[in-house]
């Protein structure tokens, strides 16, 4: 079974005290308690900075983690549509400048 890193979300070892990735200092505990309670932001703030992430995170994880899953699903969405729209808006700016 797979283990998360809960600051980065990052895959880690069973063994491991500190995520590789980012530094956190893990918790022992495994409880699924401690999943059903987890802040799924991270992976929203994940997703809308890298949109490709979020997509794979929400591909990979939609059976095992749900509700991470749709966070980084939604943060990738909301990423593609902000940059869509300041494409838009950046154009609209570019045709009344000419
Ligand atoms: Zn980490």
């Amino acid at each position: 079974m797979a283990k998360y890193c809960s600051n980065c979300g990052s895959q880690i070892n069973d063994k491991d005290r500190v995520c590789f990735n980012c530094g956190n200092h893990l918790e022992i505990s495994s409880s699924k308690h401690e999943n059903a309670e987890e802040s799924t932001f991270g992976y929203a703030a994940l997703g809308f900075v890298f949109p490709i992430v979020g997509l794979i995170l929400y591909l990979v994880w939609q059976d095992e983690r749900p509700r991470a899953a749709r966070s980084a699903g939604k943060g990738a969405l909301v990423s593609v549509i902000s940059a869509v729209a300041l494409y838009m808006l950046g154009f609209i700016i570019f045709l009344m400048l000419i």
